[in-house]
């Protein structure tokens, strides 16, 4: 046995990326106005983005950071158990917790933090974790982290969990799914999973990143859409980078919980508190998010848009009444040719592939904000219809060649 060499294995893994069209590459945007990017120095129109309202930029959110960052600095100075605890935290703690309808909210630095914390601070070697299998991946990294089982079943299939949990009848349960899908768009069957939570004892988790301030009535999200309360989801994260425009997260719910991991997640104890100019700047947005309607309207009426001219052109569009709308593509080379036309036209739709998304379902996300108008979409999705019918073409003559060659 020879110790294996870190550039040899970083090269392997490099040259099997390229061979399965997976490279990702970084764009540097130089300038974001709005719906409207700056890329190498050309004016793209953004449906990529996780900006569902438009409130990363609206002049009260940035204005609340501004005044915020003069009076209390740019940073968070400390953890929040040693001295970074500061009252701008607690106050959008509460107005989450108060909007949401729960006792209870919990800053975190990331969506990313708050589902290892979750998972470490409540379940053991002795506990399993069931979750659906379109799960986001920090879910599926903090069930690595906790040490417990972990069960997977099939997507949105409420039965599949019953069955799994059925088969782990020993130690504590949690149920965990994504509220809003990230990568498909449809929202889970949360009032089915509540029931098998129910007759499971096991505790229900909703990630809900891309459900808050989009879904249900006020923008309060799928676990208010499906008229749960915190009895039975104790707990949900709310992520403030999406549709509230700015960064971190919060876990709401059960206090008792909540205390829980506050004095026990790793996550939560050992890292530096959000700035407080980044909570002054997420309470301006929750409020802009919780009052003003047509934002959530606007957007309903682009999807129902999207809907219909990409019907008509037969897009492979996956079924989703929220902002993400994917759409098929089949293969990594195709996808990623569908991406390319589509900047050169002036559109920046992200490719998804592969281990992001199960293989053969590469797809382009199209993320749709209350910033675009009816003419946007109308115009992507005739470029996605042109650039679909490009890729085919492009693999009908490298089949042809192959068949030349051989
Ligand atoms: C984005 C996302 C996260 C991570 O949140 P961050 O604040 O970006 O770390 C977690 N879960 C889901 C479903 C997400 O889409």
């Amino acid at each position: 046995m020879a110790r294996a060499q870190w550039r040899e294995r970083i090269e392997a893994a490099a040259a099997e990326r390229v061979a399965a069209a997976r490279v990702r590459s970084r764009r540097s945007v130089g300038h974001r106005d709005g719906a409207r990017v700056e890329v190498d120095g050309r004016s793209l129109l953004n449906f990529c983005g996780n900006d569902y309202l438009g409130l990363s930029q609206h002049y009260a959110v940035v204005g609340a950071l501004q005044d915020a960052a003069a009076r209390e600095g740019a940073g968070g100075v400390a953890s929040h158990l040693v001295c970074g605890h500061h009252a701008l935290h607690d106050a959008l703690e509460k107005e989450l917790a108060d909007w949401l309808g729960a006792p209870r909210a919990l800053l975190f630095g990331s969506g990313f933090l708050a589902n290892l914390a979750v998972l470490q601070a409540l379940l053991g070697d002795d506990d399993v974790c069931v979750q659906d299998r379109l799960n986001h991946a920090s879910l599926v990294d903090a069930a690595r982290l906790a040490g417990c089982k972990l069960r997977r079943y099939p997507h949105a299939d409420a039965e599949g969990a019953l069955r799994q949990l059925r088969a782990q009848p020993e130690g504590l349960a949690l149920l965990a799914t994504d509220g809003v899908f990230s990568m498909d768009g449809d929202i889970a069957p949360l009032k089915e999973l509540a029931l098998v939570a129910r007759v499971q004892k096991a505790l229900l988790y909703v990630d809900d990143a891309h459900g808050v301030g989009v879904v249900g009535a006020d923008g309060r999200g799928s676990v208010a859409a499906a008229k749960l309360s915190t009895a039975e989801v104790p707990l949900q994260l709310v992520t403030l980078g999406k549709a509230l425009g700015g960064y971190g997260a919060a876990l709401v719910g059960d206090a008792d919980l909540l205390d829980h991991l506050a004095q026990s997640a790793r996550p939560y104890i050992y890292t530096t508190a959000l700035p407080p100019a980044q909570a002054a700047a997420t309470l301006a947005a929750v409020k802009l998010a919780r009052g003003e309607h047509w934002r959530r309207d606007r957007l309903a009426e682009l999807v129902a848009r999207f809907h219909e001219r990409a019907d008509r052109v037969g897009l492979a569009r996956l079924p989703s009444d929220t902002p993400i709308q994917p759409v098929l593509c089949g293969d990594n080379a195709r996808a990623l040719s569908m991406a390319g036309t589509l900047e050169r036209a002036g559109y920046w739709v992200a490719a998804i592939r592969p281990p992001t998304v199960p293989e053969g379902r590469a797809r382009l996300r199209v993320t749709l904000s209350a910033l675009h108008g009816v003419a946007d979409v109308d115009g992507l999705v005739e470029t996605i219809a042109r650039a679909r019918d490009r890729a085919e073409a492009e693999a009908r003559v490298a089949e042809m060649g192959l068949l030349a060659s051989a």
